[in-house]
C-alpha cells in the first residue's frame, strides 16, 4: 500500500520518534509499515524515508539508492559526492556515530519539502547501528552520500529537516536545481554561496 507522504508544515515531522521495542516490531501492523514505507519510496521514487514521514512516529528509516536514479548525473558529479548503489536497507532504532569532522557541502531534498533543494553541510565518514527489520543487530560504516543519507533520515526521527542545517542561500525549486545546478561541482556550490572553501 502506498502512504501519503506528510509535507513540512505539519507537525509529526517536529516530533521525536520512539524506539520500536522487540514485540512491536514483530507486530504484523508494523511489519506492514515497514513494506508500506518500502513500496512507497519506489514509488516516487526516492532514495530515504524515515516512518515520522509517513505519518508514525517510530525510529525506523530505510535507504535505497539505485543505480538507475544516479544516471542523469555525470560521473564526476558522483564521484565528488561519493555516491554510490546503496541496496535496499531497514534500520530500526538507529544510532548514528560521526566519524570524521571534514563536511561536504552538496544538495539535498526531502520528500517532505517537496519541490525544493538546498545545499547542506554533512559528515563525510560515520558509523551505524541499528535492528533490522527482524530485530538483528548490525552496524557499519557509511561514507560520502550514504553516509549523508543517513545523517538526513536520523535527522527525521529527532523533528529535525534538512532546512534547519542547510545554507539558505542555496535555497531553490528543484526545477532551477536540475536547470542549472545539478551538475555543479562542489567548489562551484561554495564559491556561489560564498562559503570558505572546505578542505
Ligand atoms: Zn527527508
Amino acid at each position: 500500500m502506498l502512504r501519503k507522504i506528510y509535507q513540512a508544515g505539519h507537525p509529526i515531522l517536529r516530533n521525536q520518534s520512539k524506539l520500536v521495542t522487540k514485540n512491536q516490531l514483530a507486530k504484523e501492523s508494523t511489519q506492514e509499515l515497514i513494506d508500506h514505507m518500502i513500496a512507497t519510496l519506489r514509488d516516487v521514487p526516492g532514495v530515504g524515508l524515515a516512518a515520522p514521514q509517513v505519518g508514525e512516529s517510530l525510529q525506523i528509516i530505510i535507504l535505497d539508492d539505485q543505480k538507475k536514479y544516479h544516471e542523469p548525473i555525470p560521473k564526476r558529479v558522483l564521484q565528488q559526492q561519493g555516491r554510490r548503489e546503496v541496496p535496499l536497507t531497514v534500520l530500526v532504532n538507529p544510532k548514528l556515530e560521526i566519524l570524521n569532522e571534514e563536511m561536504a557541502v552538496f544538495f539535498e531534498g526531502c520528500l517532505s519539502v517537496d519541490g525544493y533543494l538546498g545545499p547542506v553541510p554533512r559528515a563525510i565518514r560515520v558509523h551505524v547501528k541499528a535492528w533490522d527489520r527482524h530485530g538483528v543487530l548490525f552496524s557499519y560504516v557509511a561514507e560520502g552520500w550514504h553516509a549523508r543519507m543517513l545523517q538526513h533520515e536520523l535527522d527525521h526521527l529527532q523533528g529535525a529537516l534538512y532546512v534547519d542545517r542547510m545554507i539558505p542561500k542555496g535555497f531553490m525549486t528543484a526545477k532551477n536545481f536540475v536547470n542549472l545546478w545539478r551538475d555543479s561541482s562542489q567548489a562551484k556550490i561554495l564559491k556561489s554561496f560564498q562559503l570558505p572553501s572546505s578542505s
